[in-house]
């Protein structure tokens, strides 16, 4: 039985969209072959074949997941991802960087510039798909994008915007998701493992302080001048999103 991450098409109101994957491929076959894959996964797509026309089609219809070859004509993968991260209707669009083996160094600065994961050519359909499917999980894209609330702080996660009372708060993309997970779970504890395979992914290995250094960041964003701070720090345990006193 084959699994679409999409619900059954005629299923009502309650029907989600499909998810609308952007390929970027300059091989024709191999852009063919995974349209042909994901299409029968459930999935819509798109398709450009240089970083030009991708930026342009992601202005157009932006999607719930770019698919970015490394090596493309005019305008390369790795400036197609920090454009993507500059602009602020994009930056937490899901990025997966497909690379060619020889490439691996490059896909770790790929990382750094904001991709999400990165694969590595040849790569299974299975493979492609699972960390397909643990993006889109992360990044909310299905269900549709709503917004979280806690204490007086707003996420509006299809909008990308933050808000801590009447203020406005800007985030990194990082910081972004890592507030995103904890608002959708507030008052728990997770350890700094947990909070990496949520917000960074069981494939992507950082170093667990890598976590503190993206916290701190984030309650020098959330936290003004006189205002609580809202992550709590549990010694030997983790973080939680908490309004109590340490
Ligand atoms: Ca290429």
């Amino acid at each position: 039985m084959e699994g679409g991450i999409a619900p059954a098409p005629e299923a009502g109101t309650t029907t989600l969209p499909k998810p609308l994957v952007l390929i970027v491929e300059d091989e024709a076959a191999l852009a063919t072959m995974l349209r042909y894959n994901l299409e029968k996964q459930g999935f819509r797509v798109d398709e450009a074949t240089d970083g030009q026309e991708a930026l342009t089609r992601i202005a157009e219809n932006t999607p719930d997941l770019v698919l970015l070859d490394w090596m493309l004509p005019v305008v390369s993968g790795i400036e197609v991802c920090r454009q993507i991260r500059r602009r602020p209707g994009t930056r937490d669009l899901p990025v997966i960087m497909v690379t060619a083996r020889t490439e691996d160094q490059d896909a770790v600065r790929g990382l750094n510039t904001g991709a999400d994961d990165y694969i590595t050519k040849p790569f299974s359909m299975d493979a492609l798909l699972a960390r397909m499917r643990a993006l889109l999980r992360r990044s909310n894209s299905v269900p549709a994008k709503g917004r979280l609330v806690f204490h007086d702080i707003s996420m509006d996660l299809a909008m990308h915007r933050v808000q801590r009372g009447a203020r406005a708060v800007h985030l990194g993309p990082t910081e972004f998701r890592l507030l995103e997970f904890l608002m959708q779970h507030p008052r728990r504890v997770f350890s700094r493992e947990e909070l990496l395979d949520a917000v960074w992914g069981p494939d992507i290995h950082v170093e667990p302080r890598t976590v503190d250094v993206h916290i701190r960041r984030l309650r020098k964003s959330i936290n003004g001048p006189g205002e609580l701070d809202i992550v709590r720090t549990v010694r030997a345990a983790g973080y939680a999103l908490d309004t109590e006193p340490v």
